[in-house]
């Protein structure tokens, strides 16, 4: 596993994106009472597009939003940067919700992806928003096809041009690894550095009249007369609507998707700027690229010619447990670096600088959910499952509808859900996760060194499919 070459890394919980995007000024916590129209509980990305989107619809609208820690130090910060849209979950979402309601989602997130760059360029918010697409390729024989279901999809809903086959010589031509073989371009997709959105969003809402606190946890969200109260341990707001977008520590005991999340996390490590190493494989398109495993590879490059190249196959956490292990986990960052001199063999001497991670929160379906509470006026939004950078604007802007009760398309979309499919308990759900991860890794990896997966792996791999649960995009 070379761990040798891991000792210079810096390994945080919170990553390299933080440590480069410019310093933001502090927040006071929450103190007192407060009284709003909205409050936001949770400042990563879902939370603060549905106050920004509140503020475009309504400039007038009071939001209050409060975060636990810093808004974008959580996930929203520390992520792979990939700005899909979700034509690759076509099929799946099909199966769900029919045609129609498939097709309004995704063509939801792909403006959601276009929208997120118009804001960058508008809000003159310098996330390094680049539209050079995705590239999905194969790494195995069993792969080849990986995309051949959402390539059907695609053309049998008239929306052909969402994804492109490619040949291994136009996949090299992206990018050539001695790894790669045929792949698919999916042009809409951008990269992002997502701690610089994050922290300019915050200063965007911040100069919009949110009301932003800090380091003020929520431990009580409760029904009241007014509507909502949202009780942190130094005040309360009081307010007639609350957005409850809290990442995993919705899966929290007590938390509204407690039975509907699965908490699994992913892992970074960023190599120094190799930007001759780029020009020779030929990856200077500003291509977002993942392999095509369940527990998936996925890289990008920084216009300073740095890979970062994450993994999605941490533990799975027990209940929600954000971190220890779901942040920092040697043992997964050196799989992450393992598989990243596999595919780029040429970085042989050349330095990883950073590593980092953070938890995930997956849905039964592998597509976002917001589930209206009932008894108070409350909208709770979670579950991307890796996939939430474009998604949460859309996300964002249909919460902001559903709280000024708008009965317009975002508020339609399929993804919102009053019983949204359950999870098995704790510790039944952790244990069955941990062995379903155990199988699709030995599969993968029996792939991947051209052999046949061992049957149990294959079919302890399939349990989810079987019991109607989504695995892979
Ligand atoms: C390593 C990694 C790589 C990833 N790569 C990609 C990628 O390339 N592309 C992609 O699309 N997605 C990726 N993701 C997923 C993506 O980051 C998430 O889907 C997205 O950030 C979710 O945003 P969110 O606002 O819903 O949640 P979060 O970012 O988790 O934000 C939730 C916020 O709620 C706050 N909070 C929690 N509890 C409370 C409380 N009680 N009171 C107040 N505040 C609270 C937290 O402090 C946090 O700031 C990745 C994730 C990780 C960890």
């Amino acid at each position: 596993m070379h761990l040798e070459r891991l000792v210079a890394v810096k390994h945080d919980a919170h990553g390299y994106w933080l440590e480069e995007a410019p310093a933001i000024e502090l927040v006071p916590e929450l103190g007192g009472e407060r009284t709003a129209d909205v409050v936001v509980v949770g400042g990563g990305y879902t939370g603060m597009w549905a106050a920004w989107h509140l503020k475009q619809l309504e400039p007038e609208v009071r939001v209050v939003l409060l975060d636990a820690g810093r808004c974008g130090f959580g996930p929203s910060g520390r992520n792979g940067g990939f700005c899909n849209v979700m034509w690759f979950s076509l099929p799946n979402m099909r199966g769900r919700w029919g045609d129609a309601g498939a097709l309004a989602v995704a063509r939801a997130a792909q403006a959601a992806a276009t929208e997120i760059g118009e804001f960058c360029a508008e809000e003159e918010v310098d996330a390094w928003y680049t539209p050079g697409g995705y590239l999905q390729v194969s790494t195995a024989e069993a792969h080849d096809s990986k995309w051949a279901e959402a390539l059907t999809a695609c053309q049998e809903l008239g929306v052909g041009d969402a994804i492109q086959p490619l040949t291994p010589a136009q996949v090299a031509e992206r990018c050539a690894s001695p790894a790669f073989r045929g792949g698919a371009f999916y042009p809409d997709a951008a990269t992002v550095q997502p701690a610089r959105l994050a922290l300019g969003l915050r200063e965007r809402l911040r100069e919009r009249g949110v009301e932003v606190y800090e380091r003020s946890s929520v431990t009580r969200l409760a029904g009241s007369s007014h509507g909502v109260e949202a009780h942190t341990a130094g005040g309360v707001v009081r307010a007639r609507s609350a957005v409850l977008a809290v990442g995993a520590a919705a899966k929290a005991p007590g938390g509204p998707l407690r039975n509907s999340l699965t908490v699994a996390s992913s892992h970074i490590v960023l190599t120094e700027p190799v930007p001759e190493l780029l020009e020779e494989v030929g990856w200077t398109g500003g291509e977002c690229i993942t392999d095509s495993r369940a527990l998936i590879d996925y890289f990008r490059t920084t216009p300073d010619g740095r890979i970062a190249f994450g993994w999605g196959g941490g533990r799975i956490a027990m209940g929600a447990r954000l971190h220890g292990r779901s942040e920092i986990d040697a043992e997964v960052v050196s799989q992450a670096a393992s598989h990243l001199w596999d595919y780029f063999p040429g970085l042989e001497g050349c330095a990883i600088t950073h590593a980092w991670g953070g938890p995930i929160d997956a849905s039964p379906t592998h597509l976002p959910l917001v589930l209206p509470l009932r008894g108070s006026r409350t909208f709770v939004a979670a579950g991307y499952t890796g996939n939430g950078v474009g998604p949460s604007h859309m996300v964002g802007r249909t919460l902001a509808s559903l709280i000024l009760d708008r009965r317009d398309d975002p508020s339609r979309l399929a993804f919102v859900d009053p019983s949204p499919p359950r999870m098995p308990p704790e510790p039944f759900h952790w244990l069955g996760g941990e062995a379903i991860r155990a199988g699709i890794l030995r599969k993968e990896n029996a792939e991947l060194a051209g052999g046949t997966p061992d049957p149990i792996s294959s079919l302890v791999s399939r349990i989810p499919q079987l019991i109607g649960f989504h695995i892979g995009r």
